[in-house]
C-alpha cells in the first residue's frame, strides 16, 4: 500500500485531514485500529463551529440527517436555580459511532484508503519521521512508509510519544463514566450539566428515546468506587442531579463506557516528516464542548501545512511552524478559557455567582458561547464585558 500521507486515527481529526488531502489529490491513508461504527465516550455535542467546519468540509447535511438540534444548556450549579443559555446559533447532538463513521466514509468517498490495524510505532531516517509500524489483524508487523505521517491517534497517541512530543499532563486528572440510556424524559432539546465539587453529571439528549449521560468526577472518587462502578456513578448521579435527575427508572442501552485520565499534553506538535491533530496534539477538559470542532478546524490547518510541504519540500520546516503556532495561540487561550470555566464550576461560591450572573446578562453567556464555538477568537472571552460580568 503506497501513500503520500500516512494518517494514525479516523476520529474526526484523522477523517477530516484525510479528506482534505484525498481531495486535493493527495495519495493518503488512514490506519484505523477500531472496525467503524464504534463507540467512543463523548458528550456527543457538535457545536456551531464543529457545524461550520463540517459545512466546509461538505458533510455538514450528512451528519444532519444523524443527529438532533439543541437549542441550549441548562447549567444547574449547586445550591442556585438552573440557568439556561440558548444556543443562538445551531449546534447538534449526534452519537459518535454515527457521526465518525460518516466522516471516515466521506473520506473513502474523497479518495482515502482505511488500512485496519494498530500502530504500534513510528519509523525514522534519521532524524524524520519516515512512516510508522503496524500490527496487523492477524498479529504480524508490517511497515508502511510515506513522505508524511499525521498524528489522528487521540489522548494518548501513540504517534506523539514515540516522536518525542508527548510530556507529562500536568492537570489534575478526572475520569469519565457513561454510556447511552433510556427512561431520562423530555429534555426539550437541552443539554443538562450538573455540577459541583470538580464533578459533573451531563445529559444531552441525541434523540427522543436515547440520551447520552456522562458523569465526570475526580480520581480519588473513581478509586472508592472499584468494588461496584454502577453504584458509584449511580450515587453521584443522585447527588449531583439533586433530585432533579438520577438513573432511577434509567436503563442502559449498550455498554457503560468510561475514559481516563482526561489528560494528554505534548511538548511540540510538529516534528520533521509527522504532525499532531486533534486530542493528540493536546486534550482539552471536555466540560466546554470543543473537541470536535478544535478536530476539525485543526485538520483544516493541518491539511493546508501538510499540502504546502508536500508542495515543496524545502518549505516544510516554515509550513509546519505556521500549523504549530496557529494551534499554539488558539489551543493558549482555549485552555485558559477551560481553566477559568472549570474554576466556576468546581468552586460552588464562584458556580453560584457565575449563574446568577448569567442569569442577569444574558450576552455575556452568548459571548461566552461564541468563544468556545469559534464564532469569535477565544481571547475576546476575557474582556470585561464577558467574563468579568461573571466575575465581578
Ligand atoms: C468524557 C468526554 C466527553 C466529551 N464530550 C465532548 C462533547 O460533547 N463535544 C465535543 O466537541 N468534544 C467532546 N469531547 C472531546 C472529543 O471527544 C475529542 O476532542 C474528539 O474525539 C477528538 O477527535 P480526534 O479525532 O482527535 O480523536 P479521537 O476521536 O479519539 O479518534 C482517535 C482515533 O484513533 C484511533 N487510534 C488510536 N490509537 C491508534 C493506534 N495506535 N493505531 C490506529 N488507530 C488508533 C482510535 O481508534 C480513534 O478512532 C469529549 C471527550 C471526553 C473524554
Amino acid at each position: 500500500m503506497n501513500a503520500d500521507v500516512l494518517v494514525v486515527g479516523g476520529g474526526p481529526a484523522g477523517s477530516a485531514t484525510a479528506l482534505l488531502l484525498a481531495r486535493a489529490g493527495v495519495a493518503v491513508t488512514v490506519v484505523e485500529r477500531a472496525r467503524f461504527p464504534r463507540r467512543k465516550v463523548c458528550g456527543e455535542y457538535l457545536n456551531a463551529g464543529a457545524l461550520d467546519a463540517l459545512e466546509r468540509l461538505g458533510a455538514l447535511d450528512a451528519v444532519r440527517a444523524l443527529g438532533a438540534p439543541l437549542r441550549g444548556v441548562r447549567l444547574v450549579p449547586p445550591g442556585a436555580p438552573p440557568v439556561t443559555l440558548a444556543f443562538d446559533r445551531p449546534a447538534l447532538a449526534c452519537a459518535r459511532e454515527a457521526l465518525d463513521a460518516a466522516l471516515l466514509d466521506a473520506a473513502v468517498a474523497a479518495g482515502a484508503q482505511v488500512e485496519h490495524a494498530r500502530v504500534d510505532d513510528v519509523l525514522l531516517d534519521g532524524e524524520r519521521c519516515a512512516g510508522v509500524r503496524v500490527r496487523t489483524d492477524d498479529g504480524a508487523l508490517v511497515e508502511r512508509r510515506a513522505r508524511f505521517v499525521v498524528g489522528a491517534d487521540g489522548a494518548g497517541s501513540v504517534v506523539a510519544r514515540k516522536l518525542g512530543l508527548a510530556q507529562v499532563a500536568r492537570r489534575r486528572a478526572r475520569y469519565a463514566v457513561g454510556g447511552h440510556y433510556a427512561g431520562f424524559g423530555a429534555l426539550d432539546a437541552h443539554i443538562e450539566m450538573y455540577v459541583g465539587g470538580g464533578a459533573y453529571f451531563a445529559l444531552n439528549p441525541l434523540d427522543t428515546e436515547r440520551t447520552n449521560v456522562m458523569v465526570v468526577v475526580p480520581r480519588d472518587r473513581l478509586a472508592r468506587w472499584s468494588a461496584d462502578v454502577d453504584a458509584g456513578v449511580g450515587g453521584a448521579a443522585a447527588e449531583l442531579g439533586r433530585g432533579v435527575r438520577s438513573f432511577d427508572g434509567a436503563t442502559r442501552l449498550g455498554p457503560r463506557v468510561s475514559v481516563g485520565p482526561l489528560a494528554h499534553d505534548v511538548r511540540r506538535v510538529v516534528a520533521p516528516g509527522a504532525l499532531l491533530v486533534g486530542d493528540a496534539a493536546g486534550f482539552l477538559d471536555p466540560f466546554t464542548g470543543q473537541g470536535i470542532f478544535l478536530a476539525l478546524t485543526g485538520a483544516e490547518h493541518a491539511a493546508d501545512a501538510i499540502l504546502a510541504a508536500l508542495r515543496e519540500p524545502a518549505r516544510e520546516a516554515m509550513a509546519l511552524d505556521a500549523y504549530a503556532r496557529w494551534r499554539a495561540g488558539d489551543v493558549a487561550w482555549r485552555r485558559r478559557l477551560c481553566a477559568v470555566v472549570t474554576l466556576l464550576v468546581d468552586v460552588p461560591p464562584l458556580a453560584r455567582r457565575a449563574a446568577a450572573r448569567l442569569g442577569r446578562f444574558p450576552d455575556a453567556g452568548a459571548a461566552l458561547l461564541d468563544a468556545l464555538a469559534g464564532a469569535v477568537p477565544p481571547q475576546r472571552a476575557f474582556r470585561p464585558a464577558v467574563l468579568g460580568s461573571l466575575l465581578a
